[in-house]
């Protein structure tokens, strides 16, 4: 099982299994989210996914007709999104996750929006678009 919490500690999370996929998220939507250069993004399933505390904190703002991005309204620390077109996960913040990981990002997305002061340079696979299906 792994934990998470916001930064003031009033929402906490537990996921049930492991995350198996993480994606670095360059969007500019992501980016104002969360006031850095890319966002760390893991799908888990819904019924994994259960908030054990400070459900009455979480605000939804919706960056799109399809996505909803769930943030802690005491603290502002984004928790996670939902989108539309997959029901049935949450992609959690991985920054927000108090468990170690145990994986690395496997790849990054939507370079195509970067920062100018973006410095990633790694060898990770990179998609100009889209992440790949999130299930
Ligand atoms: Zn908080
Ligand atoms: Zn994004």
């Amino acid at each position: 099982m792994l934990k998470g919490s916001c930064l003031c500690g009033g929402v906490r999370y537990e996921i049930d299994g492991e995350i198996t996929r993480i994606g670095l998220c360059h969007c500019s939507m992501c980016r104002k989210a969360s006031g850095t250069a890319f966002a760390a993004n893991a799908p888990v399933s819904q019924e994994h996914f259960h908030i054990v505390a400070g459900e009455d904190l979480l605000r939804s703002y919706a960056s799109s007709e399809a996505k909803q991005r769930w943030f802690c309204s005491n603290c502002g620390s984004p928790i996670y999104s939902r989108s539309n077109a997959y029901p049935h996960l949450v992609r959690i913040r991985v920054g927000a996750l108090d468990s170690p990981v145990g994986i690395k990002p496997d790849y990054h997305y939507l370079l195509s929006e970067k920062a100018d002061w973006d410095t990633t340079d790694d060898a990770l696979p990179r998609f100009g678009d889209p992440e790949p299906s999130a299930d």
